[in-house]
């Protein structure tokens, strides 16, 4: 296959695929065969009750869990694995940390480093990580504060900054590295209501920018509006996909009825 064919190929395949997918944590089954599909450049809302096997799934795809059963990849490679004819490898914690550095998380607490400036929690993976000159780095890092509106907080400790502008920093250290997908674990469950959408703002542009996304989130008016997939988990399992507007509007599955009824 020729570089060309195979950019082609790749580009059509989806950034995840999760095929039957298992989780346990000793004797606990936490994900119990996960199938689903996120296409490149789509906003893909993952919603669910507290406690059915969401983080852990975004866990698994950003290689900070490993899989029991199944199988998903990433842009067309297996996570965790390399595979050779029909046998597979495991990955090297080398080649893991490679493959990690495509793709940014953000938490619902933001976790930026207390102690460094906004701007350096941004330069700081590109720098130590990348080995990037901090010069450059500050550049492309102050580009970032400008693209989630904190250009004049660069300075600003974490501390000097609220719930919301802290978020934004901390989607602006992911953007670093340049992933080619993000995943949002509840980015603003942890934030005062006043606070929500200006987060939601910066994920709207990112979206509108083409970035493919998975978004765990209560923000059901977000996923209606910007989500381009939504699927329903409970208890370990898919319970229902479809575009937002269908499963929210009209569910097909009491469970999924009886946790929008309790969030919209
Ligand atoms: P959600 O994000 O949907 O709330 P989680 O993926 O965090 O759900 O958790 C799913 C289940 O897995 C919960 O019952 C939780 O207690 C359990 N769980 C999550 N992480 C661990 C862990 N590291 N060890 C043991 N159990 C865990
Ligand atoms: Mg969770």
């Amino acid at each position: 296959m020729s570089d060309l064919t195979k950019a082609t190929a790749d580009s059509a395949a989806p950034m995840v695929k999760a095929e039957g997918v298992h989780k346990s944590y000793g004797l606990i089954e936490v994900l119990k065969g996960i199938n689903l599909e996120v296409r490149k450049g789509e906003v893909f809302c993952l919603v669910g009750p507290s406690g059915s096997g969401k983080s852990t799934f975004l866990r698994c795809i950003n290689h900070l869990e490993k899989i029991n059963a199944g199988r998903l990849s990433v842009d067309g490679e297996l996570v965790g694995y390399r595979e050779k004819g029909d046998r597979l490898y495991e990955l090297r914690d080398r080649e893991v940390s490679l493959k990690r550095r495509d793709i940014g998380m953000v938490f619902q607490h933001f976790n930026l480093f207390p102690h460094m400036t906004a701007l350096d929690n941004v330069i700081e993976a590109p720098v130590q990580v990348r080995g990037e000159s901090k010069s450059a780095a500050k550049e492309r890092g102050m580009q970032l504060m400008e693209r989630v509106g904190l250009a004049d907080k660069a300075r600003n400790y974490p501390s000097q900054l609220s719930g919301g502008q802290q978020q934004r920093v901390a989607i602006a250290r992911a953007l670093a590295m340049q992933p080619k997908l993000m995943l949002f674990d509840e980015p603003t469950s942890a934030l005062d209501p006043e606070l929500v959408g200006e987060v939601l703002d910066v994920m709207r542009g990112l979206a509108e920018e083409g970035m493919t996304m998975i978004v765990v989130t209560h923000e059901m008016g977000f996923a209606r509006e910007v989500g381009d997939a939504l699927v329903f988990m409970d208890d370990g399992v898919v319970v229902e996909s479809g575009s937002p507007r269908d499963v929210l509007t009209n569910p097909q599955e009491e469970r999924t009825r009886a946790f929008l009824s309790k969030v919209l």
